[in-house]
């Protein structure tokens, strides 16, 4: 159906100024946060959704922020909610530190989105195809998630990015909860990560993409977590994969013949994007040049062509 319509219903519009009383608003029924809208606005348009209000989060300035956070183990990252995916894009330590995370958020629509749409939109969508997820499940990162208590006190727990989403639109979110937060574990030494989408345009979501992140000694692969997006009901992590390649001396016929597992755990559909054949064939192939840009990242000389 087409996305051109204007609303063509009445709702309820609030921008609060604090976190409680978004949190407050965000209890009634009907109501549904709105950062972006790069989503929620054309699922509106398209009638696939009539929330009764809008919240707007994207003025919220305690959720607008992206801060090094230190665990005593080194320093991660936390992303507030409100930080749009240009911000992620231009900082220096995500740049260096977190490729796969920064190669995600540069491929995602046009500028115009970039400006508009945070990666917490970009989660709660639950899409298999949202190009931050993959890189976010192969760091370990966490979704903080807000709500009020009974008290009017704020309750936290949190979820990892890996658990979030239980199916295409579906997350673990209950009534009331709100995703405060992204909280990104440090990297460490000797590591590296990548990621890669194949779209059939620039502006597109992924007809498949892979995220890959790994630890590596000489020629030696000591860990590695890949994420496959748009091949199953949530974005998917290749352990098959992974179990082949831990531990091992990379050679590029081992690595072609590890990631030739991955369809072992990916479940593709056949799309508007792309056929479940396609997937399915193409899948081994973006891993292995995923991991071979990882690879470089992390330090590595190239991979050797000699078979075992
Ligand atoms: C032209 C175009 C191109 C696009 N290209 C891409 C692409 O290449 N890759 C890609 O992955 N996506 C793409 N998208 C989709 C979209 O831009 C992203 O998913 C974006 O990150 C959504 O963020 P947002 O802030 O706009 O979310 P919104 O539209 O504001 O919200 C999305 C959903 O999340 C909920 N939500 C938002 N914030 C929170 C929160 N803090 N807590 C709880 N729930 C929340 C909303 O209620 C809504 O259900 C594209 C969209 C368009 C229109």
């Amino acid at each position: 159906m087409s996305n051109s319509r204007v609303l063509s219903y009445n709702f309820d519009y609030f921008q609060p100024e604090t976190l409680e009383d978004a949190l407050d608003l965000i209890k009634k029924k009907g109501s549904r946060i709105i950062a972006g809208g790069s989503d929620l606005l054309v699922q509106m348009k398209t009638g696939n959704v009539e929330p009764q209000a809008l919240v707007n989060i994207l003025g919220l300035k305690e959720l607008d922020f992206i801060s090094l956070n230190d665990k005593g183990n080194g320093k991660g990252l936390e992303i507030g909610a409100a930080a749009q995916l240009y911000k992620i894009e231009e900082n220096d330590q995500i740049q260096r530190n977190y490729t796969a995370l920064f190669e995600a958020v540069k491929c995602i629509g046009s500028t115009q989105i970039r400006n508009m749409a945070t990666m917490a939109g970009n989660i709660c969508n639950a899409s298999p195809g949202a190009d931050t997820v993959p890189p976010l499940i192969v760091f370990g990162a966490e979704v903080v998630i807000r709500s009020l208590t009974g008290q009017g006190g704020i309750a936290e727990r949190r979820v990892a990015v890996e658990d979030f989403c239980t199916g295409p639109g579906t997350t673990v979110l209950a009534e009331g909860e709100m995703v405060t937060a992204i909280v990104i574990p440090p990297m460490s030494q000797g590591s590296g990560s990548a990621f890669k989408k194949l779209s059939r345009v620039t502006l597109d979501l992924a007809k498949i993409s892979c995220a890959l992140c790994l630890e590596r000694q000489g020629e030696i692969c000591t860990s590695v977590r890949v994420a496959i997006g748009a091949a199953a009901p949530t974005v998917i992590r290749a352990r098959l994969v992974e179990e082949a390649l831990t531990g091992e001396k990379i050679t590029k016929k081992f690595l072609s013949e590890s990631a030739g597992l991955v369809t072992g755990n990916i479940l593709p559909i056949t799309d508007i994007r792309s056929t479940s054949q396609y997937r399915n064939q193409v899948a081994p192939v973006l891993i292995a040049d995923t991991f071979e840009q990882a690879w470089q990242k992390s330090g590595g000389n190239a991979i050797s062509c000699y078979y075992l």
